[in-house]
């Protein structure tokens, strides 16, 4: 099930969308939404008889991470290299605030503290109930479900300032969207990032060096999870610079695609 949040103009609602996906993972024109009554992280599905077309809402960031999004650094032996760096011997965490989250089709807005802004095409894992300490074998029960993220990154603040906190934590460097889907097997998923058409990363769930089992349960070693946190998996190979008026499409097979603009600060 894909559940969005979006807007007619009024207060965002929650709803699940119709539709099949075609190869680009974008809807056919005559999907639909049915809006839900209340976040269902909180109050379950429960359908309401209102319902639009697609093309007639605008949709918002799926989830709003209650109180954090979790970063997972190096998670592809191949990223690993083109940046230099030593595989971990553990999973690699850093923290983005929930304030970097926008939606599909919000502007990323380029920071004048950057000269290097890079594009990170990522799964995001939704967590759905709070948890913590929870076993590899039960991680299924904690999580909501995924969706396509963008880690976007300033390259340079994140080697000068050696913390990720700067780099990673602009406002609008965390695309998220443009829905959870809440049926997955997430073990072997393609993500692609496409720069203004351009394919720039084509990997695989498959190639992750933690699982999403394995995160999932390692992060909640580490710290209490809410519902609507977000663990963002990792980026494969092939991250780079985008510049200002640049078009970025995060495709992950089974969700959809997300797509956001790169926009001057001034
Ligand atoms: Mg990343």
């Amino acid at each position: 099930m894909r559940i969005a949040r979006f807007t007619t103009g009024e207060d965002p609602q929650f709803g699940v969308v119709t539709g099949d996906l075609d190869e680009h993972g974008e809807l056919d024109p005559d999907a639909s939404i049915v809006a839900l009554a209340g976040d269902p992280l909180y109050v379950g599905m429960k359908p309401t008889d209102q319902s639009f077309r697609l093309a007639d809402v605008r949709l918002l960031a799926p989830v709003l991470p209650r109180s954090k999004v979790v970063g997972i650094g190096r998670n592809y032996a191949a990223h690993a290299a083109e940046m230099g760096s030593d595989l971990p011997e553990e999973p690699l965490m850093f923290l983005k605030p929930n304030t970097s989250v926008v939606g599909p089709g919000d502007p990323v807005f380029y920071p004048r503290q950057s000269r290097n802004v890079h594009f990170e095409g990522e799964l995001a894992v939704v967590v759905g109930r709070i948890c913590r300490d929870v076993p590899v074998e039960k991680v299924a029960d904690v999580v909501f479900g995924y969706t396509v993220g963008n880690d976007v990154t300033a390259r340079d603040l994140q080697r000068s300032d050696v913390q990720f906190t700067r780099a990673k934590g602009f406002d609008s460097f965390c695309p998220l969207g443009p829905w959870v889907e809440t049926d997955l097997d997430a073990s072997d998923l393609r993500v692609r990032t496409f720069l203004n058409g351009d394919l720039k990363q084509d990997g695989t769930t498959k190639d992750l060096i933690f699982d999403v089992p394995t995160l999932v349960s390692y992060v909640s070693s580490v710290m209490t999870l809410l519902p609507g946190d977000v663990i963002l998996t990792g980026t494969p190979e092939g991250v780079g610079p985008m510049e200002v008026g640049d078009e970025v499409d995060v495709v992950i097979d089974g969700i959809g695609t997300l797509n956001n603009k790169v926009v001057s600060r001034d």
